[in-house]
């Protein structure tokens, strides 16, 4: 059987994974859980998220004494005790997929993906369960149905792409204080190869642990369960009340669809080829805001303040070059996580030097004229300007990642050209 969460959490204080971490401990009374409890990100963009949108999927082989209706009601007791209901935004969804029939992942498949990179509504969901007999239970308005039954079907199906958390949660007793983490400590796990995202050496801050008031006492990202856990061996802090390494689709850019300009809508995320055509300028806030134009398309793209010295990159591009933007839509704007500048346009037309000064137009069309001996050139001169930036790949730093978001260290190819990177 899988099971599959949503959207049990509040802004202040219930997490959906500690739910699951929970359940986990219980289930383990009525049979095995084996392989790795799925921890998935859905669409960033989506307005009805509670915090991190993140669904929980539980793989369950239940003891042959054991009858399913008893599982279920298991799961569903700890949901209604454990979730936030009088959250408004929280709208809890439990699935349970009991086979495994090959058109079942057909459809399961696409429907998760879709609860990644696109908007679905809750009776999308109803709608696939009740045409393959798949049970569930919805709370209040139902919404986690969604993500409880895209990050089901990701566990029947498996993911296309998936790295590791390990996620240490605090005692109860602790939950509301300020976290006790030694700081010396995490800075040598961070160093613990093949994972990420522990500090942000670029800001030189800790950022694997959140400030909220929630469970969560800090997460390891990485590429395997070994990293993670060697980096947790490393680390020193308060009492871990339970720690879950979970699969996830985080930093695998699952939420990025290649697109043309003119295909884009809100509430989606990209990868878009185009050429600067409008030059990055600050705003108000610090937010750096530039356009790239493909085939007569238009788009606002901002490297917004959090995303610190990534914006001096972005500030460094001109009119011309040609670059692969990575990120979300939002109101007509797509908010950067990556950018490839693939080539640099270092050209620019200037009116010709003569006697040591550039001469003078005589208007639209008529030339240029020397000022100081009179002579008279037809057309400008091709000049190269110097640039303080070189093609190739420029993340933000990891205090401004997304869950979603690949970090270069997971582009493999790309490890040579990071030599490069300022
Ligand atoms: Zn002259």
């Amino acid at each position: 059987m899988i099971i599959g969460l949503d959207d049990t959490d509040s802004r202040n204080g219930m997490c959906t994974t500690y739910l699951a971490a929970v359940l986990i401990e219980k289930l383990e009374n009525y049979g095995t859980v084996p392989g790795y409890p799925l921890l998935i990100r859905l669409n960033p963009s989506i307005k009805y998220k509670t915090r991190g949108n993140a669904a929980l999927a539980i793989t369950f082989e239940p003891s042959n004494d054991v009858d399913t209706s008893q599982v279920k009601a298991l799961v569903i007791e700890t949901v209604e005790e454990m979730a936030v209901f009088s959250d408004e935004n929280t709208n809890p969804g439990v699935v349970f997929i009991e086979d495994s029939r090959e058109k079942l992942c057909t459809d399961l498949r696409v429907f998760s993906m879709q609860a990644v990179q696109d908007v679905l509504e809750i009776e999308q969901a109803e709608e696939l369960m009740g045409r393959h007999g798949i049970s569930y239970q919805g709370f209040k308005n139902g919404r986690g149905l969604i993500g409880a039954l895209a990050a089901a079907g990701f566990g029947l199906c498996g993911l296309p792409d998936f790295t590791y958390e390990l996620v240490a949660y605090r005692e109860i007793e602790n939950r509301g204080t300020l976290r006790k983490i030694d700081e010396d400590s995490v800075w040598d796990a961070a160093g613990t190869p093949d994972t990420w995202d522990t500090v942000d050496y670029e800001n030189k801050s800790i950022v694997f642990a959140p400030h909220s008031p929630d469970p969560i006492l800090f997460g390891i990202r990485g590429g395997s369960e070994e990293a993670v856990r060697h980096a947790f061996s490393k680390t020193r802090s308060e009492p871990v009340e339970r720690h879950v390494v979970y699969r996830t689709n985080q930093n695998t850019d699952m939420h990025l669809v290649r697109a043309n300009v003119r295909d884009v809508q809100d509430s989606r995320s990209y990868i878009l080829d185009g050429i600067v055509s409008k030059p990055p300028k600050t705003i108000e806030g610090g937010h750096v805001i530039f356009g790239i134009s493909d085939n007569g398309a238009y788009m606002d793209c901002a490297a917004f303040e959090p995303t610190k010295g990534f914006r001096n990159i972005i500030r460094h591009l001109r009119s011309g070059d040609e670059v692969t933007v990575f990120g979300s839509v939002n109101d007509g704007t797509l908010n950067l996580e990556k950018i490839r500048i693939r080539s640099l346009d270092n050209y620019v037309l200037r009116n010709p030097l003569c006697c040591g000064k550039r001469m003078k137009s005589m208007g639209k069309g008529q030339g240029f004229r020397c000022v100081r001996c009179g002579a008279v050139k037809k057309d400008r001169e091709v000049g190269i300007v110097g640039r303080k930036i070189e093609p190739g790949f420029y993340e933000v730093p990891s205090c401004a990642r997304r869950h979603l978001s690949k970090p270069l260290v997971r582009y493999p190819e790309l490890r040579l050209l990071r030599a490069h990177i300022p």
